[in-house]
């Protein structure tokens, strides 16, 4: 296999594809040979990959820089005909939820294909295809204008990851003006982004009403593919949050207050842990590919193959770079099987945590990556960042290869995070619910919400600023313009990669073994049925969210460093 810049890139002819994935279809709704149709779906599923692998393609190189005109224009073009390949999607979905086989395809494929297929049916219409491409359009122009961002500071002209690391220096004046260079940027496009954030709102209840939902909210949740559970339970999730682990995250609070000697505790002060700084990792990148060679090897045997094609085909790009997208991903081409991580370094500890988190789901898909139906490679969100989170803690025992002597603090500062970062992703899904509920509210009405949710999951963030005072937070978290509804999957994984933290501090071979199942089991079950095969309590049900902290809690009391 080649190197991720050798991949080769064409444009997918769009007309021959469809009338390629319209032949096999017919085959499915017309043959009355079992064999023939099975092989019928496989060959579809062969035909889209391609598709998708063009498309992640460009996708991948225009975030790596979104300056380059061709990705760019590719890019479009995808924005563009994706919803007419979702099209034929929709028929081939048709073809087998009303197939003839209908026994036997489930019993060949699983039967958790037929419910994914059933959930994907209701959340897609021909009808809806204008505001889809609306949608796409409305999310790119958001990632480009903050992607745009050149803030002074320092001397230097830096993008908003970049800035990061201020918001650690041990200067509060500098972390203050980095607050306020940071909130300048957002508060001068304000206008902007709000006539975005509007615009998708308003699309995305249309095409709501179109399909006959009340509003946004059950069509949300089916377009995230989730087939067994619905915004009750997730409520009664987020009562949990706020009943047993936000008064654990006031402590943290309080006590890195104290720590860092700082009495009106503000939010630019959130992000310095110790008075004679954060633990950064050493080394450059080289050094930190190394090390993290060294540690998959070690890790186990099916890590050690994996992160050998990872770092020997460059299936990475971690730097940040002026036009680079922000944030951090995986994502996968179906061709060639492999997955592909991306992310922002920027000299923190964040880096480690970034290279861990997303080679956690590069691991997860390259362990699922035999999947004849691809819709079985990857899982829903929620379980995804179950891979994810729990990586970041599996990978624990090699933290002082890239900490040193300052591997405590890491650990602690890691684990109070994981803790602290729960009730802003709650909050960020609670607001949502309201803003679709409420989409008729303007802006400022929006604001307001976000500022009492924010005040009730976060009553610890003070500001001093008066942007923020006013409800402008959430306008940089970019899932709520992407993809509505899916940042609580991050906390609800979070809980789960507790509960393998707390497992793997009693038993690692044991957790371990749950992890690697999990990761082989890829997405052929639903959320609540990949929690089985884990071994993993269920979140939805009261008292998980307390059962998987009360541990973390005493772990944190024990092993701070004052
Ligand atoms: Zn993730």
């Amino acid at each position: 296999m080649k190197e991720f810049k050798d991949f080769e890139y064409k444009r997918p002819d769009l007309e021959a594809t469809k009338e390629e994935l319209k032949k096999e279809i017919e085959i499915i709704n017309t043959s009355d040979d079992l064999e023939e149709v099975k092989k019928a779906i496989l060959a579809f599923y062969k035909i889209s990959g391609h598709f998708d692998t063009m498309a992640t393609i460009a996708s991948v190189r225009h975030s790596i820089d979104t300056t380059d005109e061709f990705y760019d224009q590719e890019e479009e073009f995808f924005n563009e005909n994706s919803p007419y390949i979702e099209e034929i999607l929709d028929m081939f979905n048709t073809a087998l939820i009303e197939n003839k086989f209908e026994k036997e395809l489930k019993e060949a494929f699983g039967e958790h294909l037929f419910k994914m297929l059933k959930v994907q049916k209701e959340s897609f219409s021909p009808e809806i295809i204008p505001e889809l491409q609306e949608e796409n359009k409305l999310v790119t122009k958001y990632s480009k204008l903050i992607a745009s961002a050149k803030i002074e500071f320092d001397g230097k002209v830096l993008n908003i990851p970049q800035m990061g690391v201020y918001m650690e220096n041990l200067d509060r004046d500098v972390r203050r003006g980095a607050e306020t260079a940071i909130w300048k940027f957002y508060q001068e496009h304000v206008s902007e982004i709000d006539e975005i954030y509007d615009n998708l709102v308003k699309v995305r209840t249309n095409m709501a009403k179109k399909m006959g939902y009340e509003n946004y909210i059950p069509l949300g949740y089916k377009r995230l593919g989730r087939t067994d559970y619905d915004d009750k339970d997730v409520k009664t999730y987020r009562d949990q949050v706020y009943r047993d682990l936000v008064p654990i995250a006031t402590k943290i609070y309080e006590a890195q207050a104290k720590r860092i000697g700082i009495k009106d505790f503000k939010s630019y002060d959130m992000g310095l842990n110790y008075l004679d700084g954060n633990a950064n990792p050493v080394g450059d990148l080289q050094y930190k590919l190394d090390m993290t060679r060294k540690m998959y090897h070690e890790l186990s045997k099916e890590s050690g193959e994996f992160v050998d094609v990872m770092l020997d085909h460059k299936l990475i790009d971690l730097e940040a770079k002026p036009g680079k997208e922000g944030g951090g991903y995986c994502t996968g081409f179906l061709d060639y099987k492999v997955p592909f991580v991306f992310a922002n370094f920027n000299g923190t500890a964040d880096d480690v945590g970034t290279l861990t988190h997303e080679f956690g789901h590069a691991f997860q898909a390259y362990s699922s990556r035999n999947f004849e139906i691809t819709e079985y490679m990857w899982p829903t969100l929620e379980a995804c960042e179950i891979h994810s989170m729990s990586m970041e803690f599996f990978t624990w025992p090699w933290m002082d290869l890239f900490f040193k002597d300052k591997t405590k603090k890491y650990k602690y500062t890691h684990l109070a995070d994981s803790i602290t970062f729960v009730p802003y992703g709650v909050a960020v899904d609670e607001f949502q619910h309201w803003v679709y509920e409420n989409y008729e509210a303007t802006p400022a009405e929006r604001k307001k919400a976000w500022r009492d949710i924010e005040k009730k999951y976060l009553p610890y963030k003070k500001y001093d600023n008066q942007f923020l005072e006013e409800g402008n937070y959430w306008i940089r978290q970019s899932h709520i313009f992407s993809t509505a509804f899916y940042y609580i999957d991050y906390t609800l994984a979070q809980n789960c990669a507790h509960q393998f933290w707390v497992k793997n501090a009693e038993d690692h071979e044991k957790a371990w073994r749950d992890y690697y199942n999990l990761c082989k089991t890829g997405g052929s079950k639903s959320f609540l049925d990949l929690l089985k095969v884990a071994n993993l309590k269920n979140p939805f049900v009261d008292g998980t969210v307390k059962y998987a902290v009360a541990p973390l809690q005493k772990w944190l009391d024990e092993n701070e460093i004052k």
